[in-house]
């Protein structure tokens, strides 16, 4: 099974300091619906996993989230493309829970779904904790530099041996050429 790992705000829309907190501030990257239904069409099953701290800090509730997801759901069925599933952790920044990344939780869960091992696992972010989350479960760390991801690349912390592309569309056309 080829499957890879997503983060959503930064990584397929654009991101907002101020957080999406509704579906009209969920706005698609250029090129990055088409990118996901490029990889669907070569075999790969599209996972999102996304820290939505905004529902632990009362900002949005989980119905506005959903609503957020659909939006997205619905673009990129247009685009021929679709998410095989969302995993999100809406855990304030400060709480203790296993699955804010980078912690793991969000990758371990999707292990479980699809009963898949993720070593190699293409695991893309615009974040650190995007990558040290997916490389602490022997996720293959992928940097796009949309979102936050030009201030990522300078982060001595990067995980050794990351691939950084422009974006979600150069992503797919490497793996799908
Ligand atoms: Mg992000
Ligand atoms: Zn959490």
């Amino acid at each position: 099974m080829k499957l890879i790992i997503l983060d959503r705000d930064g990584v397929i829309n654009a991101d907002s300091d101020q957080f999406i907190k509704s579906p009209d501030e969920w706005k698609p990257i250029p090129g990055s619906l088409e990118a996901i239904a490029r990889l669907n069409q070569w075999g790969w099953r599209v996972v999102v996993a996304s820290n939505q701290s905004g529902v632990g800090r009362g900002l949005f509730g989980m119905d506005t989230l959903n609503a957020i997801n659909d939006k997205m759901v619905r673009s990129l069925a247009q685009a021929g493309g679709r998410l095989d599933a969302i995993f999100f952790c809406p855990h304030a920044a400060d709480s203790t829970c296993d699955c804010r990344k980078p912690k793991s939780g969000l990758f371990q869960q999707i292990a479980e779904r699809f009963n898949a091992d993720l070593t190699g696992v293409p695991c893309v972010g615009d974040s650190l904790r995007d990558l040290q989350a997916g490389v602490s479960m022997g996720c293959e760390p992928y940097l796009v530099l949309t979102g936050k991801g030009m201030k990522t690349r300078e982060d001595p912390e990067l995980p050794p041996g990351t691939k950084i592309f422009p974006d979600l569309d150069a992503v797919a056309a490497a793996l799908t050429a």
